[in-house]
C-alpha cells in the first residue's frame, strides 16, 4: 500500500463513493509504516466537514442499573454481577443541575441515558417535560438515550425540542443473538426508525472489541451509511468484572491503539459527513495515541461514561488544546481549562490508565444529588 492508495480512498470517500469490501479490509489491515498516510487520508475527510473543531459530549446517567435485559457486556444488565450504585430516574432538579453544569464545562451536547428496555408512555411524558425545560433554560443541544422507543414515543420527543436520540446498533446483526437475547437487531433497528420518521437526528454506533470479525465491523459502519446516522459513537469495550461478556472475551487482546485508529478511519471514509466519536474506552485502549484519535473523529466524551471513569475536564481539554484542536463551543478553552484545572480534586492521569476500567463513586454518578 502506498501514499495514493489513501489519498483515492480520501477522495472517494468525499465524492460519496461507498468503499468496496476489499478497501475497508486494507483499511482495517494498515501495516504501521502505513498509519500516518491513513490518518492523514481520514483528515482530510474529517477536515472537510468539520474543520479542526471537537463536540465535546457530557453524559448523565440519569437511572442507573434495575435492567430487565440481557445485554452481555452491560454492567447494568440483569444478567451482570457487577456491584453498581443502583438508582431509579434522578431528579428534575439533579437533571438541570448537570445540564447546567454541562453547558458551563464547555460541552456542545448534553446526553441522558436511561437504563432500561424503553420508557412507558408516563415515562416519554415525564422525559418530555425534562427535556423542554433543559432546551428553554440553556443553549445546548440535547441528546436522548431512552431504550426502546415507538414512534408516538417518538413524536412526542420531537415536539418537546430533543435534538437527537441515541440508540446504538452495538454490533453486527449476524452477532447480535451472541450479545444480547432479550431484544433483537431488528428491534433496534425500528427505533432508529421510529425516531428518523419523527425528524429527530439519531445518533447509533457501534461497541468494537467484543469478539466481532473485520467482516462485522464493516458490516455496521455500512450499515450506519446506509442510515444516515448523522453522530457515530465508536466504543471500545471496556471489560468489567461482573459482567458476562467480560468473562468469555479479552478486548486488549483484539484492540491496539493502532486498530482502534483504523477503524476510526474506516468509520470516517464511510460516513464521511458524520460526527463521529472517540467515544467510551478510549483512555484504556488508545492510551497514548488518543490524540491521534482526532484526525478521523471529531467528537469525544469529556469525563467518563456511564459507570465507568475515563478522562477528566483537564484531561480532555488539554488534549485537545495539544493536538492543535479547538472544543465547539460558547466559551474559550484557556479559560474552560483553567477552569477544569482548579475543579479537579482527584485528577487522574489518563494515560495512567493501562487496562484499569474503574467504576464511578455514588459522588461521581450523582454529583448534584441531595
Ligand atoms: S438495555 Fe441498555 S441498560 Fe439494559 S442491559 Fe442493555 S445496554 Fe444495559
Amino acid at each position: 500500500m502506498n501514499d495514493s492508495f489513501y489519498a483515492e480512498l480520501a477522495d472517494k470517500s468525499l465524492n460519496g463513493e461507498r468503499l468496496t469490501d476489499a478497501e475497508c479490509k486494507q483499511v482495517l489491515n494498515t501495516d504501521s509504516d502505513n498509519l500516518l498516510p491513513l490518518l492523514n487520508a481520514a483528515f482530510k475527510v474529517r477536515q472537510t466537514y468539520f474543520n479542526r473543531d471537537v463536540s465535546i459530549h457530557i453524559l448523565n446517567n440519569a437511572k442507573n442499573g434495575h435492567c430487565p435485559e440481557d445485554c452481555s457486556y452491560c454492567v447494568q444488565a440483569k444478567s451482570s454481577d457487577t456491584d453498581i450504585t443502583d438508582y431509579p430516574m434522578k431528579t428534575e432538579d439533579e437533571i438541570m443541575l448537570e445540564a447546567k453544569s454541562a453547558y458551563e464545562s464547555g460541552a456542545f451536547r448534553y446526553c441522558m441515558v436511561f437504563a432500561g428496555r424503553g420508557p412507558s408512555k408516563k415515562r416519554v411524558e415525564k422525559l418530555s417535560n425534562l427535556v423542554r425545560k433543559i432546551k428553554e433554560t440553556y443553549p445546548i443541544q440535547v441528546c436522548l438515550s431512552p431504550g426502546l422507543i415507538d414512534d408516538a414515543d417518538a413524536e412526542q420527543l420531537k415536539d418537546a425540542g430533543l435534538d437527537r436520540l441515541n440508540h446504538n446498533l452495538n454490533t453486527s446483526e449476524t452477532m447480535y443473538e451472541k450479545i444480547c437475547s432479550t431484544h433483537t437487531y431488528q428491534d433496534r433497528l425500528n427505533t432508529l426508525k421510529s425516531a428518523q420518521k419523527a425528524g429527530l437526528e439519531t445518533c447509533s454506533g457501534m461497541i468494537v472489541g467484543m469478539g466481532e470479525s473485520a467482516e462485522d465491523i464493516i458490516e455496521v459502519a455500512m450499515k450506519l451509511r446506509d442510515l444516515k446516522s448523522p453522530s457515530i459513537p465508536v466504543n471500545f469495550y471496556m471489560p468489567i468484572e461482573g459482567a458476562p461478556l467480560a468473562e468469555n472475551v479479552d478486548p486488549f487482546k483484539e484492540l491496539s491503539p493502532e486498530r482502534c485508529l483504523k477503524i476510526l478511519c474506516l468509520m470516517r471514509f464511510l460516513n464521511p459527513e458524520a460526527e463521529i466519536r472517540a467515544a467510551a474506552g478510549r483512555e484504556i485502549h488508545l492510551r497514548s495515541m488518543q490524540g491521534l484519535a482526532l484526525y478521523p473523529a471529531n467528537s469525544l466524551f469529556m469525563d467518563g461514561y456511564l459507570n465507568t471513569k475515563g478522562s477528566n475536564m483537564e484531561g480532555t481539554l488539554q488534549m485537545i488544546k495539544d493536538a492543535g484542536f479547538k472544543p465547539k463551543t460558547d466559551f474559550n478553552l484557556d479559560a474552560l481549562l483553567n477552569a477544569a484545572k482548579s475543579k479537579e480534586s482527584d485528577l487522574r492521569d489518563p494515560l495512567l490508565a493501562d487496562g484499569e476500567v474503574i467504576l464511578k463513586r455514588k459522588e461521581d454518578l450523582s454529583p448534584f444529588s441531595a
